[in-house]
């Protein structure tokens, strides 16, 4: 499909499906894209592969293969592999993490975290999904103030794909709720303080009531792996931080391309 073609869809169905429900706008996508799209999964746990793969039965899931992740985190990408109706595509980058030592300095992360992960991962998925029309995330509204005006459905200037969002009105209960329902695997480190889980060298335990995501990068002003734009005016996400910081120690897990 044509580009100008996709991104009239998105921008049609941005409105369309502004307020509709997981399943409605799954159904839409699973329609118009069928296996043209992909499924982007930090194996935090299975929800979001499971409710595409309900429309979209053997779809592709990409997993970002940085070469730093937990041990956890790559059983769960095997069990999701064995368990769910999906076919796990794992996205490396060109270099190995002993060659992006080599080429430049050991422990990259340390220096800048920003151009580590534009090599181990944006780069990575820019490749990976140049064969696809669309692309699905687990993005969640309530996971930060970046994030609290994500849409359902949107186009993806940077990749330059229709992007969707099924999961973006989920709490973190729904997920854990269905997660549980559905009997989906899930990574066992969210029961030990990470409620959101990325590369083991830039992830830590966060304190209780303390922000999900203030385990990510601590010490730099990275919030984001540079995957998923901010979708709130620095206004808006002000008002959203103060609206949904816990006031109990409630942890959520983040799905990232994450
Ligand atoms: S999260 Fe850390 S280790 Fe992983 S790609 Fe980004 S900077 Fe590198």
């Amino acid at each position: 499909m044509s580009t100008e073609r996709l991104r009239a869809l998105a921008l049609e169905a941005q409105e369309r499906y502004a307020d509709a429900g997981t399943d409605e706008v799954l159904a839409w996508a699973a329609q118009q894209f069928g296996r043209r799209m992909a499924v982007a999964c930090s194996m935090a746990d299975a929800v979001l592969p499971h409710v595409v793969a309900e429309h979209v039965p053997g779809v592709d899931v990409l997993f970002l293969d940085t070469g730093y992740h937990f041990p956890e985190t790559l059983q769960t990408r095997d069990r999701v592999a064995d368990l769910l109706d999906v076919t796990i595509v794992d996205v490396r980058p060109r270099l190995s993490v002993a060659e992006q030592d080599a080429v430049h300095g050991k422990d990259l992360f340390a220096r800048d975290p920003g151009a580590c992960c534009r090599m181990r991962k944006v780069e990575p998925l820019r490749e990976a999904l140049a064969g696809y029309d669309a692309w699905v995330t687990g993005v969640r509204r309530e996971e930060g103030p970046t994030r609290a005006d994500t849409p359902l459905v949107t186009w993806d200037e940077s990749f330059g794909l229709v992007k969707i969002n099924p999961l973006a009105a989920w709490t973190f209960e729904e997920l854990l709720a269905y997660s549980e329902r559905e009997l989906l695997p899930a990574n066992p480190l969210l029961a030990q303080g990470y409620p959101s889980i990325g590369c083991l060298p830039c992830t830590r335990p966060v304190a209780p009531g303390e922000d999900p995501r203030a385990g990510r990068w601590a010490g730099f002003a990275k919030t984001e792996c540079g995957l998923h734009p901010a979708t709130a005016t620095p206004a808006t996400a002000t008002a959203a931080a103060t609206a949904t910081i816990p006031t109990t120690p409630t942890p959520q897990t983040t799905e990232e391309a994450r």
